[in-house]
């Protein structure tokens, strides 16, 4: 468990803030999450980074790409740029083999869901490549607007259409799906029967843990801290304690001001999923 942090300063300090509260994993957006260009990558940073996570027991890091990207793009330099930054941002996550990078499948911008999941499943297949040994995740979306991903189908069909299979995943935040009409709260394993008919547990890799300020099937994608929103933290407990889940790395992208506070929120959980342990 652990959660998004700025990525500033580097990733040693990175894994040193996780260390500080508790989490054995972090999220990190790969640069400024509207987009622009990313920083170098320090070799001694990295270096720094695999020292301190040894200790620390961190494994598993997640990369997020900036969120402003659309691959899904009726214009075409939009979707150029979302294409040249996705596959900078993979060249650089080459520099930490083997770990997780999670992307928002993008919005069709009313081209219609098939032009949308057939833009993003080409773009996808242009930028990933034999020798990358990241796994490149789609998070389940909360259907805003125009957004592609909001139905297990429509991650489902992407995939189908990716030609390196083996490289891609899925990011299931929990903020999204409930948004999207997925009752995790009451039916949690209707809704990973669900996604493994669609989709197929194996893909599933990741977990974003946030409660949501909005009802059930509400499209929004406003988060909230952990007990504070309508999915509540029983239900979100529950889900980390599920038999099909457990293993996985959970990152919490909930509203806090400062990392000490997803620290107390670490807490929090680790102690109310204890009732769902069985
Ligand atoms: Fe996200
Ligand atoms: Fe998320
Ligand atoms: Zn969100």
């Amino acid at each position: 468990m652990g959660c998004h942090l700025s990525c500033a300063k580097g990733y040693a300090n990175m894994a040193r803030e996780a260390a500080s509260i508790g989490a054995n994993t972090f999220q990190f957006f790969t640069r400024n999450p509207r987009g622009g260009s990313a920083k170098p990558i320090d070799p001694s940073d990295i270096e720094g980074f695999y020292e301190l996570a040894e200790t620390a027991g961190i494994e598993t890091i997640l990369a997020h790409a900036p969120y402003t990207l659309n691959p899904a793009a009726a214009k075409d330099e939009t979707r150029a740029f979302a294409i040249d930054t996705l596959a900078d941002d993979l060249a650089r996550m080459e520099s930490t083999p083997g770990q997780l990078y999670n992307m928002h499948p993008g919005s069709h911008v009313g081209q219609g869901v098939d032009v949308g999941i057939e833009k993003i499943a080409d773009a996808i297949n242009v930028v990933l490549a034999p020798e990358h040994t990241t796994t490149l995740l789609l998070e389940t979306m909360a259907g805003k607007g125009s957004e592609v991903g909001g139905r297990f189908e429509e991650l489902a069909a992407i995939i189908e259409r990716i030609e390196l299979k083996d490289k891609v995943g899925v990011c299931l935040d929990t903020c999204h799906v409930w948004d999207g009409g997925y009752d995790i709260a009451t039916s949690l394993d209707d809704v990973l029967e669900e996604f493994d008919r669609t989709i197929g547990l194996e893909r599933l890799r990741a977990i974003h843990l946030n409660d949501s300020k909005n009802p059930l099937g509400a499209r929004k994608d406003r988060h909230a801290a952990i007990g504070e929103g309508e999915i509540g933290a029983a239900a979100l407990a529950a889900v980390t304690a599920h038999p099909a889940l457990r293993a996985l790395p959970f990152f919490l992208e909930t509203p806090h001001e400062r990392v000490s506070e997803y620290g107390d929120e670490i807490a929090l959980i680790a102690e109310a999923r204890q009732a769902y342990l069985v």
